[in-house]
């Protein structure tokens, strides 16, 4: 898929109530898209077709952004503050360079997921979405993954855990 300039206008009223249809609050505030369409790990949706030859797909972070903020162009990269691939709340989306989209991978330990890291990336999503404060605890989470709290308390903070 191309990247391409997203307005607003790209999607009719139907595909935005599609979209946000899909879209489950988290306790930690993520928005998670939870349509079944995947391009490299990110949500898809479909968009309104101008053109035969247009691309009628559209990234859901993306399009997330261009439907609340009215555009999204096309070299403008979105990172995660959250660095939640399926969230598409538009606050947790902020506008980034290339090189800081990489720079911003390599900090939170993401672009060099090799043999170190105990734990796959589906289980520390497993693990930020369920964690609730005195319910679902950290020490709870901890003993169940089998890792420390301290990586545990990592994790919620959105810092490297690929070394604990
Ligand atoms: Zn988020």
């Amino acid at each position: 898929m191309k990247a391409k300039e997203l307005t607003a206008d790209d999607f009719g009223p139907g595909q935005i109530a599609n979209f946000w249809s899909k879209v489950v609050l988290r306790p930690n505030g993520c928005m998670e898209f939870t349509g079944s369409e995947r391009v490299k790990g990110y949500g898809c949706v479909e968009m309104k077709g101008r053109t035969s030859r247009s691309h009628r797909r559209a990234l859901a972070h993306r399009a997330a952004y261009a439907m609340t903020w009215g555009t999204c162009p096309s070299d403008m990269k979105l990172l995660h503050s959250c660095d939640n691939p399926s969230c598409v709340n538009p606050v947790h989306l902020t506008p980034g360079t290339q090189a800081e989209n990489v720079a911003d991978m390599m900090r939170k330990g993401r672009a060099n997921m090799g043999s170190m890291k105990k734990l796959t990336s589906a289980q520390v999503k497993d693990i930020k979405a369920r964690y609730q404060p005195r319910v679902v605890t950290a020490t709870a989470l901890a003993s169940e993954f089998g890792v420390t709290q301290s990586c545990i308390r990592e994790i919620l903070n959105g810092r490297n855990w690929k070394n604990t």
